[in-house]
């Protein structure tokens, strides 16, 4: 079989579309795996080490995602490769171009996603029309700015905390990646007297017990420090985050941070996914096994494209969106830890069986199931 179908199953891609011009150095792939209930929505990623298959994983997640989060939309991903602190007109010329490469593909709705942002998405809606997750002065709602999947993510703490056995009120909890997604999360959480014990970014990690300063660390990071520059705290090895103790747990990095070589190190009791499969299948069932709850990154950080839809479809208010973002995660949470605790099952097999019941029955009313 040839390589390029590694990926194929039931649900999709549908499409896997390489570009490439050399003029501006562009290299990008995307890949829109199933659009059954409407256009693709996913995030552009922009990293040096990005991959086809991370960019399928994605898209899949994003598949699931929107299902679950009930919008019109299939799911789908795009990936550039180079580093995203470059200088910005080289950042514009290649984020331009990378719209105009796949412009024509009409099932894709670019988003925002690690790498990129509202100025990004506005760069991609001036070349071909289309992109969620805009400025506000051009018709969106700034979804990284105002956080609203750190918004979800407390909504999905708040129905998982019962299930745990302690009260968010004095909680303990570690970031894992202090950008638009982890610090939001971590400033939603405090508001509810949970305290940030620790944090890190892709230069280093602070740790706490007594306690964090969000908004400091806020304020670092928007005038381009990282967290471990923050002099209240002990400063540690970025990836020892993993060995902090805390109540909720909190990866809003990069995929694959938990594995089957470092879970036996993550001493938690919740693990609520800002970032997108950050767990290995296999460290997922261990901290299962160990009575650790893991509520799956697709219903947990859903808020963001809950956000990115309704400024598509209706041009909503900012208040109906955070409403919305509310609703549906703390429904979709229930659901699926109900469900799980129910059958005892996997919190994350509980969500795939509800997101794949949606789109199964999206791809039952079309000609052909996936495109
Ligand atoms: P971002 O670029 O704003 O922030 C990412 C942060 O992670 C940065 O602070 C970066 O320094 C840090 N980081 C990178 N590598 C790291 C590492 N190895 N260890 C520790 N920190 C590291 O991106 P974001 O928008 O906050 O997205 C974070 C994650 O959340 C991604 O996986 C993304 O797919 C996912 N996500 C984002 C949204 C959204 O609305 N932005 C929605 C759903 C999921």
């Amino acid at each position: 079989m040839d390589p390029a179908f590694r990926f194929a199953d039931r649900l999709g891609p549908a499409k896997i579309i390489h570009v490439h011009e050399p003029s501006v150095g562009l290299r990008g792939t995307l890949v829109v795996d199933n659009v059954a209930a409407g256009p693709s929505i996913g995030g552009l990623r922009m990293a040096p080490d990005v991959s086809t298959e991370e960019c399928f994983r994605l898209a899949r997640a994003m598949t699931l995602k929107n299902a679950a989060a009930g919008l019109p939309h299939g799911g789908g991903k795009s990936v550039l490769y180079g580093d995203p602190a470059m200088p910005s007109e080289q950042k514009e010329a290649l984020v331009r171009a990378m719209a105009c490469a796949l412009g024509d593909f009409q099932d894709y709705i670019f988003g925002p996603d690690m790498g990129t942002d509202e100025t990004c998405m506005a760069w991609v809606k001036d070349e071909i029309g289309r992109a969620v997750g805009l400025p506000r002065e051009v018709g969106g709602i700034p979804l990284d700015e105002l956080g609203a999947t750190g918004f979800g993510l407390r909504s999905a703490c708040e129905v998982a905390v019962p299930y745990c056995g302690f009260e968010l009120a004095g909680a303990r909890v570690v970031v894992q990646g202090f950008g638009s997604v982890g610090l939001h999360a971590a400033r939603f959480l405090g508001e509810r007297g949970a305290v940030l014990v620790a944090a890190s970014d892709s230069r280093g990690a602070i740790r706490n017990d007594a306690g964090l300063d969000v908004e400091a660390l806020a304020a670092l990071k928007r005038t381009g420090g990282s967290v471990a520059d923050h002099p209240d705290g002990e400063t540690i090895e970025r990836d020892d985050v993993v060995d902090v103790e805390s109540e909720i747990w909190i990866p809003a990095a990069r995929p694959d941070v938990i594995r089957a070589d470092n879970v036996e190190r993550l001493r938690t009791r919740l693990v609520v996914s800002g970032a997108n499969i950050p767990m290995t299948d296999d460290a997922e069932k261990a901290l299962h096994a160990r009575g650790v709850l893991c509520v799956p990154d697709f219903i947990a950080n859903a808020g963001g494209v809950i956000c990115a839809a309704m400024e598509y479809h209706d041009g909503a208010t900012e208040r109906a969106a955070f409403e919305a973002i509310d609703e549906r995660i703390r429904t979709n949470t229930e659901q699926v830890l109900e469900a799980s605790r129910e059958r005892g099952i996997l919190p994350r097999q509980a969500a795939v069986e509800l997101s794949q019941r949606r789109v199964e029955s999206a791809m039952g009313y079309r000609r052909w199931s996936i495109f």
